[in-house]
């Protein structure tokens, strides 16, 4: 049987609006091809694992405070976390965690949290806490030469600048900042997005691409992964992108 190895960093921290559902999908759809999904958590002041050894890792989002209280510990993940971004491991990235995987977050009181630097971008809260990116979210996006259109649920008072490569434009919504063309970070390894809500529910093509490259990656040849029965999650997805765009 094939096997997906997961690691979920600070589950208990950053969780915002059911981010850790997106772990219960991966491993449904994975169920259903009858791939095992192995998830293992780390949080601070666990020991440090061999990121390496893992296919996946899953960052989920949260508020300035928990994004504080993991800085220091995430830093000390940098090095074995780079290595294993070069090595091809898959980075997914939500919110919080995609804005601490760039230079760094200015926070809306000026506080400046550094981030592991990853990747080019970088994000400074707007100062008024009152404007924040809220709302549901429909981002065009190219995945595996296939356009898709990702729904989801933003809400950042962060602006994410210097993006090179975003993960599609933006429809409906905000992305990367307020009234921005682009939203999120891709990488063929890399998926960092601002959308909530679970963003794999709502989003099978993104679930089926992950898997697809995580195990293609482990077992070294092409992966065709069955079809699911979506007809559920394609029905509701028309409703909300109709209740959008019309
Ligand atoms: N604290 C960050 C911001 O407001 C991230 C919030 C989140 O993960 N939803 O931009």
């Amino acid at each position: 049987m094939n096997k997906l190895k997961v690691l979920h960093m600070y589950a208990d921290l950053l969780d915002l609006y059911g981010d850790g559902g997106n772990m219960e999908i991966l491993k449904y759809r994975c169920k259903m091809r009858g791939v095992e999904c192995e998830i293992d958590r780390y949080s601070t002041n666990s020991e440090i694992p061999d990121f390496s050894s893992y296919d996946l890792i899953y960052l989920g989002g949260g508020a300035d405070l928990e994004q504080q209280h993991i800085s220091e510990d995430l830093q000390k993940c940098r090095d074995g976390i780079a290595k294993a971004y070069k090595k091809g491991v898959f980075l997914f990235l939500i919110c919080g965690g995609y804005q601490l995987f760039g230079k760094y977050y200015k926070d809306a009181d000026g506080n400046k949290i550094k981030g592991l630097g990853l990747f080019d971008y970088y994000t400074v809260a707007e100062p008024d806490r009152k404007k924040r990116c809220i709302g549901n979210i429909i981002v065009k996006a190219e995945i595996s030469g296939n356009e898709i259109d990702i729904l989801g649920f933003e809400n950042h008072g962060g602006q994410t600048k210097g993006v090179k490569t975003p993960l599609g434009k933006v429809v409906y919504g905000h992305g990367n900042c307020t009234n921005s063309s682009h939203e999120g970070y891709f990488e063929k390894n890399v998926i960092a997005t601002y959308m909530h809500g679970c963003c794999l529910s709502k989003n099978p093509e993104l679930s089926d691409y992950i898997i697809t490259y995580c195990l293609a990656r482990s077992i070294g040849k092409k992966v065709k992964l069955a079809p699911l029965d979506d007809s559920l999650e394609k029905k509701c997805r028309q409703i909300m992108i109709d209740r959008l765009t019309k």
